[in-house]
């Protein structure tokens, strides 16, 4: 299914220190990794269904997939539909897709449609946001038995700091929001962070303090700084407009 010779893991992007002191990008500029809720610095997450494109012409950084909660409703034709969407230079990641075992499709369609995701994103070479509830395992085993080349995020994330290591010791990324546990960030690390507003009205500079200030040496900034330049990283951009 996937592109023969595209295997290659990259290491993890991550800026750690080194980049900090470098000063690359401007500490005030947070780029918001995943939300629903359309503001410019951020990576908008399309909303399903007839959304067009051009209705966000102001968005530079757009993701788009079948939600799983809307799984029940997909047909084939939405997934062709995305398809061609996706081949937009704008669209830098795709999803949110994902598993939800409380909503949305049964499970193996559940799972069919984010398959189809994971192919999409082999394919146009852009990373995948994950939206997973209580299908940890599932993912952990269609990450085993499709060998993506793409950078898989779990956006949102929730668990403990066991799970968050089961994941990242399988090059899965994690992303924080407003609810998190502080043992997953101190798996993930400082130097890993990707943080996002999702559908949270609060906004994403007091979601990095808040993450920060689990951090003893970290300010608020820096958090900010490395959250935004990972978060290019992992959709390939330069991050030469937030200097
Ligand atoms: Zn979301």
């Amino acid at each position: 299914m996937f592109v023969a010779g595209d295997k290659t893991h990259l290491p993890l992007p991550s800026v750690g220190r080194e980049r900090l002191r470098s000063g690359t990008v401007k500490p005030e500029i947070m780029l918001d990794f995943h939300t629903h809720r359309p503001h410019p610095d951020s990576i908008f997450n399309l909303p399903s269904g007839k959304a067009v494109l051009s209705a966000y012409s102001e968005f530079k950084y757009i993701s788009a997939g079948i939600h799983p909660w809307n799984t029940e409703a997909a047909t084939i034709e939405d997934y062709k539909a995305l398809g061609e969407l996706a081949k937009d230079d704008r669209i830098v990641a795709i999803g949110e897709c994902g598993i939800d075992k409380l909503r949305g499709a049964e499970l193996d369609k559940q799972k069919a449609v984010f398959i189809a995701h994971v192919a999409l994103s082999e394919q146009l070479h852009k990373p995948l946001i994950i939206h997973c509830v209580k299908a940890y395992q599932e993912i952990l085993a269609l990450k085993r038995d499709l060998t993506p080349a793409q950078t898989w995020v779990i956006h949102g994330f929730r668990g403990n700091g066991i799970l968050a290591k089961q994941l990242l010791d399988k090059d899965i990324r994690l992303s924080f929001g407003e609810k998190f546990n502080p043992d997953a960030l101190k798996a993930v690390g400082a130097e890993n962070l990707l943080i996002e507003t999702d559908d949270s009205e609060t906004p994403i500079e007091e979601i990095a303090a808040n993450i920060a200030s689990h951090f003893e040496d970290y300010s608020p900034e820096q958090i900010m700084e490395i959250a935004t330049a990972n978060a290019l990283a992992v959709i390939k951009k330069q991050d030469t407009e937030y200097m």
